[in-house]
């Protein structure tokens, strides 16, 4: 049915003759308007059922100018008199009831009254054509559309739709226009591009998103929204409106259209609904009657078709473009293998593995791939073309043939690996193996780096005397659940050994307060660091330095610990082991009753114990800084500098009794060892030295020798007498033989001083020998002093020859030329050296009272070498019994009937030897006994 059909059904509705047939107009009165015309063109009288339909309507017998009746146009129809609008077909607008207007067609003849004007409706006609024509324009229209959108260029695109919504919107005098599209991106529709005229309010806006708003229209027609209230009629010839108004349950949409009549028209697809056309304030049943939903339909079309295709072929352009940036940068792109060898390769793959041709045998593709890889990825292949397996393997480059590779893939000659995947898709003909290629070479290296660097940590914990270990918290507990591998090794067991309670009894009990406290720490602070042995499987105890950190989730609740076992058993023994020994010391140095101090090699002491502090009568503390040195003479101090240069790391230890001059204090003797310490280069960087103190013993000594001393003297009374009177002869003779002379008067000068002289020579002889009595009885001398042992061999000689002589005793003297200087006091090395010779004298003399002829003699030698001097004095007597060789030092040995020896001689001797830094020793000769007395020699200068 046309629109005219309708038209003509709905007037016959209205009629007041409904009749299906359609009249014929000449002959059958009047289903059109017949009018009634005097000679001059008035309206008498109307008749035909159209004529209810006109405005205007005749008062009887009151004719009127047709011309009053007809729409302005149309008068110029109706120039002239009736009569001349004979023969012509007459078109007619009349004014309708309401604001219609009524499109008539007719002729006149000739009447009785004077003419009749028949006319009939032509307005479906009119609008038909009316249709027609709109419908070629709209198809133009489109046609001008579509050729624009598919011509201009990507960029112009845009302007060109601005314009052709322009051109519509003009066209059929819409407001407001907006096409908006279904937007991919956004899942929900967008205008696209709107225009409104420049007086009407702005509707939309560009890239205004919608989102679903659009999906409660219907989408296969155009949408007539209307924004009156729901129930009033909108009045209209044409369509009534189909839809309810879709506002009621839209509002927003309603509010879209700005709460006002509007118009939507649906593009569709093969995807559904792609588009609408929104035309806002407009009626389109009002304002374009004359369109139909076809024409809405295929104007729409021309616009959002070819923009679409348009639109959609930009994106598929970019979405390539994207790809082939993304292939080329990642290094990846498809591959698919057609018929049974033969592989096509992306144009970006193919230029990375520098092929010249995309499509080549799967051969020598596979030549592409390094050997160790190529059999596994052929095999694969090959699962993959005969039984579809999904294919999925990491294989590396070949690059034996350095030229083929890029440069960039020979950096540091590291492997290029590459990820392949593929599958068959579709089955049957349409089956195809496809996949791509990826360079995962980054990913792989890193990935061999960290494993590489895993391996050698992994390493590292298991060679170390360190485990680590996580404990989970659960409840409150921390439950182990992990341990390195070092475990084994160190305690010799594994993580089911150490599970919660097991590991409480591994603890040394001594030790599990300390574990509880360690958990709890850690618990509350987060970290903790313990200490505390731990029994390995042997049963030995270790000492674990425990450091733990806690772990917690984002709520700050504990997930687990993690912590470091370390094994300090030997540092910790040792420790200990320094502590102790340190304890001991300090014990040893402080509650020992000896003197101990420490001191630098400039003699200032660095620390000093409580009994040398009490010695110097200040408080240890007062010790540190003072000067060693400052307590002794220059002398002692030369000598005592003199000792300690003679230590070496090799032999670092000296003893010696040194002498000491306090300030204000009696002399005072130490019996004093040095310990030297070395750095490294052999260099002396403090001294430990001990001592006690031996003046009291010194002094017991002295006494003794000096009481030897003048018991020898009182011994020797006779020898000394012999000694005196030997001279005191010599003088009475020679006086005795002067005065015989003078008696005689036979006194010659020369005689007379002769014998004044040798007089003289006995007094000086006397005098010296008293001399030396009186020097040997006086005390020693405090401090040893250098001298010639020759002097008391001299001094010696002239205290004993004469009276040895006297008792027939033989003296071998030796020549002794040499010189030499040893420490100590001349008349003690005298006194020694007197006790061996009064010894052997003893010995000689009892022996010859039991031989007669027995020729006793005794020598008296010396000799020195670099470091010593030598004094020998040996007899005839028949020697020591050899059991009695060990003995005869000590003090009161003697096999002398009691009151003659003292048993004390040799053992003085000995000490005064000692005291020397020398050494007293006896042997049996083939004749008699050999005392040896070795005294060091002291450096000259
Ligand atoms: P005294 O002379 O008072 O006995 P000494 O200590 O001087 O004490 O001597 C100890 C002993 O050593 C002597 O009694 C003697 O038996 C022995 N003796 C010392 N010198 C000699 C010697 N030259 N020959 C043999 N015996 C000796």
């Amino acid at each position: 049915m046309t629109s005219g059909d309708h038209l003509f059904a709905r007037l016959l509705k209205r009629s007041d003759t409904p009749s299906t047939e359609r009249p014929e107009p000449a002959t059958v009165q009047p289903a059109g308007l017949h009018l009634h015309l005097n000679h001059h063109g008035q309206l008498l009288h109307m008749t035909g059922s159209l004529r209810h339909l006109l405005a205007q309507q005749l008062a009887a017998d009151q004719p009127l100018p047709l011309h009053d009746f007809v729409l302005p146009h149309s008068t110029l129809v109706l120039e002239g008199l009736p009569d001349d609008w004979q023969g012509q077909m007459l078109d007619l607008d009349f004014p309708g009831l309401g604001e219609q207007s009524l499109h008539l067609r007719g002729w006149v003849q000739p009447s009785s009254e004077g003419w009749l004007l028949q006319l009939i409706d032509v307005g479906d006609l009119l609008l038909e054509r009316h249709q027609a024509r709109s419908r070629e324009e709209c198809q133009a229209m489109a046609a001008q559309i579509s050729e624009h959108l598919r011509a201009c260029s990507l960029a112009r695109l845009p302007v060109i739709v601005d314009e052709q919504l322009q051109t519509i919107a003009q066209r059929w005098h819409m407001p407001c226009i907006a096409l908006a599209l279904l937007d991919d991106e956004a899942q929900g529709w967008q205008i696209h591009r709107q225009f409104a005229a420049h007086d009407a309010p702005a509707l939309w806006h560009n890239q205004q998103a919608l989102g679903s708003l659009l999906d409660s229209l219907n989408g296969t027609a155009p949408q007539h929204l209307s924004g009156n209230q729901p129930g009033i009629h909108h009045p209209g010839i044409n369509q009534p409106i189909a839809n309810q108004p879709l506002f009621d349950q839209q509002p927003r949409l309603q509010a879209l259209f700005g709460h006002a009549d509007g118009f939507a028209v649906p593009y569709s697809d093969d995807r559904g609904v792609a588009a609408w056309l929104l035309c806002g304030f407009y009626s389109a049943l009002e304002k374009a009657p004359e369109l139909g939903d076809r024409d809405w339909l295929l104007l729409l079309s021309a616009l959002a078709g070819p923009l679409l295709s348009r639109l959609r072929e930009q994106q598929h352009h970019l979405q390539l473009e994207r790809m082939e940036l993304l292939q080329a940068l990642l290094g990846t792109g498809w591959w698919e293998v057609f018929g049974a060898d033969e592989i096509h390769l992306a144009p970006s793959l193919a230029s990375v593995l520098q092929l010249d041709d995309t499509r080549l045998s799967l051969d020598a593709w596979l030549r592409q791939i390094h050997p160790a890889d190529r059999e596994e990825l052929r095999s694969r292949m090959h699962a993959l073309q005969q039984h579809d397996e999904p294919l999925s393997v990491c294989v590396r480059l070949h690059r034996g043939d350095a030229q083929l590779n890029p440069p960039h893939l020979d950096k540091q000659q590291q492997p290029i690996w590459y990820r392949l995947q593929g599958q068959a898709i579709g089955s049957g003909d349409s089956r195809r193996l496809v996949g791509f290629m990826l360079d995962i070479s980054d990913m792989k290296n890193q990935q061999q780096h960290t494993a590489a660097a895993h391996a050698r940590l992994d390493n590292l914990i298991a060679s170390s005397p360190a485990v680590i270990y996580v404990q989970r918290y659960v409840e409150g507990a921390l439950i182990p659940t992990f341990f390195s591998a070092s475990l084994g090794p160190l305690l010799g067991w594994n993580l089911e050994d150490c599970a919660a309670a097991a590991l409480i009894e591994r603890v040394h009990p001594e030790d599990r307060d300390r574990y509880f406290e360690r958990t709890r720490h850690l618990l509350r602070e987060g970290s903790v660091r313990a200490r505390y042995r731990l029994r390995d499987c042997r049963g030995d105890y270790h000492w674990l330095l425990d450091e733990a950190k806690l772990l917690r989730d984002d709520l700050g609740l504990p997930v687990e610990a993690v912590g470091l076992w370390l094994d300090v058993t030997e540092a910790t023994l040792a420790a200990e082991q320094v502590r102790q020994s340190e304890e001991r010391y300090r014990i040893l140095v402080e509650d020992s009753p000896a003197m101990i101090c420490r001191y630098r090699p400039d003699l200032t002491l660095s620390f000093g114990n409580r009994p040398l502090a009490t010695y110097m009568e200040v408080e240890p503390a007062q010790l540190p800084g003072v000067n060693l040195g400052s307590w002794m003479s220059d002398e002692q101090r030369a000598a005592f500098l003199q000792r300690l240069s003679l230590l070496t790391p090799e032999l670092p230890v000296s003893t010696a009794e040194i002498s000491l001059q306090l300030p204000g204090r009696e002399h005072a003797w130490w019996v004093w060892s040095d310990r030297g310490v070395f750095d490294e280069h052999g260099r002396l960087l403090e001294i430990q030295a001990v001592g006690r103190d031996n003046t009291e013993v010194r002094r017991s000594q002295q006494q003794l020798t000096q009481s030897a001393k003048m018991a020898t003297l009182g011994e020797m009374a006779t020898g000394l007498a012999h000694e005196i009177n030997q001279p005191l002869n010599v003088m009475r003779m020679a006086i005795v033989n002067v005065l015989k002379r003078l008696d005689n008067g036979d006194v010659q000068v020369d005689y007379l001083s002769d014998k004044l002289k040798r007089i003289d020579a006995q007094v000086q002889r006397a005098a010296r020998v008293v001399d030396h009595m009186r020097v040997f009885g006086r005390r020693s001398e405090i401090e040893q002093q250098p001298f010639n042992p020759l002097d008391a061999i001299e001094g010696t000689l002239s205290l004993l020859a004469e009276g040895l002589r006297g008792k027939g005793v033989e003296l071998r003297v030796g020549e002794n030329t040499f010189t030499a200087r040893v420490r100590g006091h001349v008349d003690q090395l005298e006194q020694v050296l007197i006790n061996l010779l009064v010894n052997a004298r003893d010995a000689l003399l009892s022996k010859r009272e039991a031989d007669r002829g027995f020729k006793p003699w005794i020598s008296l030698t010396a000799e020195r070498d670099a470091q010593l001097v030598r004094l020998w004095v040996e007899d005839n007597a028949g020697g020591i019994d050899a059991r009695l060789l060990e003995r005869i030092f000590e003090p009161f040995f003697t096999t002398k009937p009691i009151g003659v020896g003292t048993g004390l001689g040799l053992s003085v001797s000995y000490g005064i030897v000692e005291n020397m830094g020398g050494r007293l020793s006896v042997a049996n000769s083939l004749e008699g006994a050999r005392f040896c007395i070795e005294l060091p020699v002291v450096a000259e200068g």
